[in-house]
């Protein structure tokens, strides 16, 4: 159990590097562990349970809101991100947050900065495909330099963003950064919708649609666990689903979750993952696929499935 410094100290919003660093120190040189929650704001569920999750392990919980330009392919998708500080600051410490880490934009890119980090590889697929290189390279580059100044212990990243969690991991370990990395289940609506700060844009019609994305996810799920092992099988069972929901999905791939490679056959645990435009709304999911039990079981015995029945 962790030792929490928020009990009686209420939540601050910082807004300079200088401040957090100062801030951190005391913690720092009493031995205590620093959590980091890193985010763009618009705060839901989701992020809420990342924050609850860092209380739970770290001493201190940073959390940071900045909506980081250099990650976004449109600029109109810049422009319409929700951004709602006040509240986002009230549900950040109701969840046990101790700093709200708001820096400027000027002040994370000022005039005259040059540099990026970039994983290879792993950023060309799925997103990064659809996307551009910019993306990843933009997100490991905040990641980056949110790690430097909090220079956390601890950095809580959701599952809903399969890719990403999986490339923040590379890049830490790759570079060597002093930090662990906890990638939390994702966080759904009751109709299975998973959370996101873009569900706001959703129209009243489209957030019903939307539910195709999990549906899809479940229907290739059941067949899974029905001993259903062909990737190509799984996938249109989930193109199905998203066809029913009237969405046309940018990719839906079956792939290694290590090396996001496209998987022909479901052989171990494997990424289903899904991305649409649902109106205007661009929302990806995931789901993470595993060979039914049955057919794992036939395996262990030595028996071929032929011959197990008999
Ligand atoms: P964002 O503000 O969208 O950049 O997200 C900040 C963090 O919250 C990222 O690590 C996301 O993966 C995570 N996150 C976003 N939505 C969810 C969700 N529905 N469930 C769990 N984690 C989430």
């Amino acid at each position: 159990m962790s030792h929490s410094i928020s009990s009686s100290i209420p939540m601050r919003t910082l807004r300079a590097v200088s401040q957090l660093r100062d801030s951190l120190q005391p913690a720092r040189q009493a031995g205590l562990t620093v959590g980091l929650v890193p985010t763009m704001g618009a705060l839901h569920e989701g992020h809420l349970s990342l924050i609850r999750r860092a209380r739970e392990r770290c001493d201190v919980v940073v959390v940071s809101l900045f909506v980081n330009p250099a990650q976004f392919d449109e600029r109109a998708d810049l422009d319409r991100y929700p951004r709602t500080e006040r509240e986002d600051a009230r549900l950040a410490e109701r969840a046990g947050a101790d700093i709200l880490f708001a820096p400027a934009a000027e002040d994370v890119y000022p005039a005259g900065f040059a540099s990026c980090v970039e994983v290879l590889g792993i950023t060309d697929r799925l997103e990064g495909a659809v996307r551009g290189a910019a993306h990843f390279r933009g997100v490991t580059t905040v990641v980056t330099k949110l790690f430097n100044m909090a220079q956390p212990d601890v950095a809580f990243f959701g599952q809903k963003d399969a890719q990403q969690a999986l490339v923040i991991k590379r890049l830490v370990e790759d570079l060597n950064m002093p930090v662990a990395i906890e990638v939390c289940p994702t966080v759904r609506e009751r109709d299975g919708l998973a959370m996101s700060s873009r569900n706001a844009h959703l129209l009243p019609g489209e957030r019903t649609r939307a539910t195709g994305l999990f549906e899809a996810l479940e229907a290739s799920k059941r067949l899974s666990r029905e001993g259903e092992r062909r990737a190509d099988t799984l996938v249109a069972a989930a193109r199905e689903a998203l066809a029913r929901a009237d969405i046309e999905p940018e990719y839906v791939a079956l792939v290694d979750p290590d090396t996001l490679e496209p998987v022909e056959r479901l052989q171990g645990p494997a990424l289903l993952a899904i991305s649409a435009r649902v109106g205007d709304t661009r929302l990806i999911d995931n789901a993470i696929l595993e060979p039914s039990h049955q057919e794992i079981s036939i395996s262990r015995t030595g028996a071929s499935p032929a011959k197990a029945p008999a």
